[in-house]
């Protein structure tokens, strides 16, 4: 799994959680993720429940589409 901003790499989605990973976030009106601790502290900033990328950083940090992998693994648990 790959953070969707700067392109490193998590061993796997375990790994990626325990590390603070944010499985998805919206740059805009695009759902994008997921994202790696780093970024999220970067680039990230939480607003009515979800994670948005902060204005000035907008449409400018996302390399990838959207991997819905990583949020269904996470929110379909139970
Ligand atoms: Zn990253």
């Amino acid at each position: 799994m790959k953070c969707s901003i700067c392109g490193t790499d998590a061993d796997s989605v375990d790994t990626a959680i325990e590390e603070g990973w944010t499985p998805y976030f919206f740059d805009g009106q695009v759902e994008q993720g997921p994202a790696c601790a780093d970024c999220s502290g970067k680039y990230l900033v939480g607003s009515g429940g979800e994670m948005q990328v902060r204005p000035k950083f907008r449409s400018m940090v996302c390399r990838r589409e959207a991997k819905h992998i990583f949020e269904d693994l996470v929110f379909n648990q139970n």
